[in-house]
């Protein structure tokens, strides 16, 4: 393979592990990284000195996981240091720091599709953007993980961005504001947060349902929200639920975010998946066959995030391989992946209806940040049968739950572990609920 498919395949590879870290480990312990060959089932991967060891013995794991995965079959990981492979060098690649922009930048009205199921969340975004405060506020969007919110806000952005340069537009996770202002309360800077968010023209608040049950946070936002509105300035939400689905919003945000436009996403139907598959294809540079555009809308129902992780796949199989992209090829190719996802989501389901009927703890109640006891302690119960009775990493895991960083995983299966030792009848019953499930 020539080396331009090294850094196609490496580039591939960093997309995935960026989910998974900040952009400071990437940048400092993996994008240092070359590829130096790839063979039947093992990557050869250089590092610079400094890094080699501890990105070995920190990143050695995922970075197999990650190559068998873009590359489509089980790979081993050897890492050697730079200077025992002194004649390789390849083009440098673009800064951490841009990345978030570029991928924002690629989220436009002009490469959203749009259908039935989206087709009034789209109209009302392009409305907003198009008259700004006017229409639709708030604008309040809201459907499952994977149908195209994030892609609609980033519409919005780059729209307006254009439009009117002088604007200014604040795009941020209710994540992010909640790091922000507690850290603004720690500092005890607060008017430096207020000062930068009730002075936007435009404020788009992403995956809003983070602020349940975080009492400090929403009174925060609910003033933010009121300033903004006041001086009429646009504001758009979205989540993954209805305004009134949010357990713990206050009902005053909940009456406000209700005040504008709602509009929900559905899943998508056969025709409107193949049309976007066929986009997201395109958008890629690879040519797809209809006959794979179809096995793919067939496979791939729920989350179109799933797309780019296949198209990926197949891509990188094709370009080693020098196979053509068939049906036969995708076929072989991701036969696996749709497998393992479909039997893992069916698992992962169970285990949360395990969980609500043992300690009547919802799923939602389950990927929120709450830390009562009980709610707690049912996630330390489904962390660790999952880890059991899945091949989801410790990250992925993590993921689930909306967790950065797989710490918490491991002190949930400590927990387990230890309750197993002292009490032989939860021990009992642990083991059969993971014979159960793997059956
Ligand atoms: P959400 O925020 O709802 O979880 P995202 O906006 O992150 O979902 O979308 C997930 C992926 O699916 C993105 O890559 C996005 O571009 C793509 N996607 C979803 N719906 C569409 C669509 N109608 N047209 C094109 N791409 C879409
Ligand atoms: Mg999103």
């Amino acid at each position: 393979m020539t080396e331009n498919g090294f850094v196609q395949i490496k580039n591939l590879v960093l997309e995935e592990l960026k989910k998974l870290y900040v952009p400071q480990t990437v940048s400092l312990w993996l994008e240092p990284m070359k590829i130096v060959s790839v063979g039947k089932s093992s990557v050869t991967l250089s590092f610079p000195q400094y890094a080699k060891t501890f990105a070995e013995a920190q990143y050695g794991e995922v970075l197999r996981e990650k190559f068998s995965a873009v590359l489509g079959a089980e790979m081993d990981i050897v890492v050697v240091s730079e200077e025992e492979v002194p004649e390789l060098d390849m083009p440098e690649e673009k800064e951490v720091s841009a990345y978030k922009m570029r991928f924002s930048k690629d989220y436009t009205f002009e490469n959203f599709v749009v259908g039935k199921s989206n087709q009034l969340a789209q109209s009302a975004s392009l409305a907003v953007s198009q008259h700004p405060a006017e229409l639709n506020n708030p604008l309040y969007l809201y459907g499952p993980s994977g149908l195209g919110k994030t892609h609609l806000l980033f519409a919005i952005v780059n729209k307006l961005r254009a439009d009117h340069p002088e604007f200014n537009i604040l795009y941020v996770t209710a994540e992010e504001f909640t790091t922000e202002l507690i850290d603004s309360l720690a500092k005890k800077q607060p008017m430096i947060f207020r000062e930068k968010y009730r002075t936007v023209d435009v404020l788009l608040v992403d995956d809003i349902q983070f602020i349940s049950g975080k009492m400090a946070v929403q009174e925060e936002f609910f003033h933010t929200f009121d300033t903004l509105f006041k001086l009429n300035k646009q504001i758009i939400i979205a989540s993954d639920c209805a305004p009134k689905d949010i357990g713990n919003l206050e009902d005053r945000l909940k009456s406000r975010f209700e005040m504008g436009l709602v509009a929900d996403i559905q899943p998508p139907d056969m025709e409107l998946r193949i049309a976007i598959f066929k986009r997201k294809a395109m958008d890629f540079g690879y040519n797809v066959p209809f006959e794979v555009l179809y096995y793919l809308a067939e496979n791939i129902t729920t989350n179109i995030r799933q797309i780019e992780g296949s198209l990926k796949k197949l891509k990188a199989h094709t370009l080693i391989t020098g196979e053509q992209c068939n049906y036969a090829v995708a076929r072989k190719v991701l036969t696996d992946f749709f497998e393992q996802a479909k039997s893992e989501e069916s698992v992962i389901d169970r285990i949360f209806e395990l969980a609500d009927k043992r300690y009547g703890v919802t799923k939602e109640q389950l990927k929120s940040s709450k830390r009562n006891a009980e709610i707690t302690v049912a996630r330390h119960f489904c962390m660790y049968l999952i880890r059991h009775t899945t091949d989801l990493s410790q990250n992925s895991i993590a993921k689930l739950f909306n967790k950065k960083d797989h710490s918490t995983v491991i002190n949930s299966i400590g927990f387990i572990e230890r309750k197993m030792l002292n009490d032989p009848n939860f021990k009992r019953d642990i083991e059969h609920i993971i014979a159960e499930l793997r059956s």
